[in-house]
């Protein structure tokens, strides 16, 4: 249904429509469909991209690696050197300043809070947990289980709006100068959840330059689609570390980066990159923790994921697949909301995700009246701090897991679900 501006029409004319596109989505609710939207996951098909990665390991493999070290036994408990490596190409990092770790890099990031809660940072004077109270500065719309970290191990978050080159820094500056109780902000830095944005080099750098009133303030920053370009043109993030220490901050950015989906979610490997201090600090709390990783896991990948340009052909095949799923989003949202000034979208050019914010107050309906049609999308308010958008507005889309055909169906749900309700809005 092509519609003009529903902004501009009377009561009448939106009452009219109002009862088509109600008649409409009871039709499509008859349709009992079963389609999900709601997480960020690797179609089959990509994930049939890593096969090789089950067959390059055999019992006639070199088990032994750099330093002698015999990859099935105990020991190596930051990682092999061969993997640092390779995380060190990615995330333009020396050697020394990366830990790898197990399958999930979420499981790092909740560890390093926890850690600093109970133990503290290198630069602390007190466990932050010993502190009356531990805020973090969360941009938003944002990743959920970032908040799910703070909210459970009892962090307050102080939501900070994202701007369209990254958190509005001004108001960052201003809450980290004078707030000694703010110990951290989470970033996802490029290609961002949810809403496919990178950094730019000026905010880069006032996060690393900025005054902050607590001296163990951290950046946690989450570059968990550093390599996941949609197009030939990939978007460019400033090195964090290098500005760091430009700053005279060295220790203020631990990053986080995985294999996730690029092989095997759940299968992968994860990596925390830092300053050598925080790093030698780290790894010596690590080591009560584990004996040492799952290094024949780690050798698998290095194997299969050799260089930084192999990683990138590799996940030019990705983007041959969910380029086409993106760009159907894109297309279906145009040819149905375009001119209706009723939603507004981003066009990523990487990362997992499409923004999309609804009129003001209608995106808990929305979600509610597409879940009631089969169509699962990410709970309305997820994207930010206590599942609460202020503006009730943010949906997410995760058009990466259902087949284009299951993606054009389901967005054209979401589209009928929108003019609905926001027809319903103009009403009153
Ligand atoms: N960080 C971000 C921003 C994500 O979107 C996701 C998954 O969706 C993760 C981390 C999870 O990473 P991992 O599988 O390494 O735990």
């Amino acid at each position: 249904m092509a519609l003009t501006d529903l902004n501009t029409w009377n009561k009448s004319e939106l009452s009219e429509l109002y009862k088509k596109l109600d008649a409409k989505y009871t039709e499509v609710k008859g349709r009992n469909l079963s389609l999900d939207m709601s997480r960020g996951k690797p179609s089959a098909e990509q994930l049939d991209l890593s096969m090789g990665l089950l067959d390059i390991l055999n019992s006639d493999s070199p088990i032994h690696v750099e330093e002698s070290i015999d990859a099935r036994n105990y020991g190596s408990v930051d990682g092999l050197i061969e993997t640092k490596k390779l995380f060190g190409q990615i995330l333009d990092v020396n050697q020394h300043e990366i830990i790898v770790g197990g399958n999930s890099s979420l499981t790092i990031m909740h560890d390093a809070v926890s850690r600093s809660l109970l133990l503290g940072t290198v630069d602390s004077t007190t466990p932050w947990g010993k502190l009356p109270k531990v805020k973090f500065l969360c941009p938003s719309p944002g990743y959920d289980r970032h908040f799910a970290i703070c909210e459970l191990l009892g962090i307050e978050m102080v939501t900070v709006d994202m701007l369209e080159d990254g958190p509005d820094m001004d108001t960052v500056e201003e809450l980290v100068k004078n707030d000694e109780a703010i110990k951290g902000i989470w970033c996802v830095p490029k290609y961002s959840n949810p809403e496919g944005i990178t950094y730019s080099d000026e905010v880069v750098d006032r996060l690393a330059k900025m005054e902050t009133k607590a001296n163990d303030f951290r950046i946690f920053w989450d570059d968990a689609y550093t390599v996941h370009h949609l197009t030939d043109e990939p978007d460019v993030l400033k090195n964090i570390l290098t500005a760091c220490k430009d700053a005279n901050h060295p220790n203020r950015v631990f990053i986080f980066a995985s294999t996730s989906k690029v092989t095997f979610p759940g299968s992968g490997i994860s990596v925390l990159a830092s300053s050598e201090e925080n790093i030698n600090f780290i790894k010596k709390q690590i080591a009560t923790q584990t004996i040492g990783p799952d290094k024949l896991n780690q050798l698998r990948h290095v194997h299969f994921l050799k260089d930084l340009e192999t990683i990138k052909q590799h996940m030019k095949k990705h983007a041959e697949i969910i380029k086409p799923k993106f760009d159907m989003v894109l297309e279906v949202l145009e040819k149905q909301l375009g001119k209706q000034n009723i939603a507004s979208w981003n066009e990523p050019n990487g990362g997992y995700f499409i923004s999309l914010n609804t009129l003001d107050g209608c995106a808990t309906e929305v979600v509610k009246l597409a879940s009631e049609a089969g169509v699962k999308l990410t709970p309305a308010g997820a994207t930010f701090p206590y599942g609460k958008d202020p503006s009730d507005r943010n949906i997410r889309i995760a058009p990466t897991f259902p087949t284009l055909n299951e993606l054009q169906t389901a967005i054209e749900v979401l589209c009928l679900c929108i003019q609905l309700v926001s027809t319903n809005k103009l009403l009153q």
